[in-house]
């Protein structure tokens, strides 16, 4: 990407799902609150930053347009991803159909232990009986390519989330064609050596940065 730091958009991140869009000509719109940034301007990098939360990047295939938006479980509680594609139509006219999105590192369900005040959040928000059961595990998730955190077990009143299923689900249902939805499916907690993790680290974690701009033809 030849582009230099100084064209990066940072925005305050606050765990909700408040949208800024950066038009083309525009004043940049840096230290804005908000999770969700939008922009159609090929000078400027919308970036975000996670340690856990999911990263999701969203780029149009026919106006270029672009999306980077950030969501823990209180973004993916208030539908983050499907906020992220309405916001894309209402802004730029893109659709869904057209849509190709990244869904970066993240807590996976092989370590990201919830309690039941998380399920109850999303229960409050409306997400059917079928979408929880896919997204809440009683236990957590055993595979050789994301190890769970030590010590990790079933315990009652306790919930392993899983982000990436629970992001390409509202994706998919927003309208963006699962082919299009690209998770790396690799949990930021299970991976030391390559990997940001709060939960593993705690406030000495650093992030990553996940960042796009439109392409400039
Ligand atoms: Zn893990």
């Amino acid at each position: 990407m030849d582009v230099g730091s100084d064209h990066l958009l940072r925005v305050h991140q606050v765990h909700g799902a408040s949208v800024v869009v950066q038009r083309t000509g525009q004043a940049r719109a840096e230290h804005a609150e908000a999770d969700v940034i939008l922009s159609d301007d090929p000078s400027v990098v919308p970036s975000i930053q996670t340690a856990d939360c999911v990263p999701l990047l969203i780029a149009d295939s026919r106006t270029g347009s672009v999306a980077a938006a950030h969501a823990g479980w209180r973004g993916v509680s208030l539908r983050v991803p499907a906020v992220t594609v309405r916001a894309l139509a209402e802004a730029f006219g893109s659709r869904p159909s057209d849509l190709v999105v990244a869904i970066g590192p993240a807590i996976g369900s092989c370590c990201y232990e919830v309690g039941t005040d998380v399920r109850s959040q999303f229960e409050a928000a409306g997400f059917p009986a079928p979408d929880l059961s896919r997204w809440f595990h009683s236990e957590p998730d055993q595979s050789p390519t994301n190890p769970p955190l030590n010590g990790l077990r079933n315990r009652t009143g306790h919930w392993f989330l899983d982000f990436w299923t629970a992001a390409r689900d509202q994706l998919i249902e927003a309208g963006v064609p699962a082919g299009q939805v690209f998770a790396a499916e690799l949990c930021t907690a299970s991976h030391p050596d390559a990997f940001c993790s709060y939960r593993r680290d705690g406030s000495r974690s650093g992030c990553l940065a996940a960042a796009i701009r439109k392409f400039k033809a």
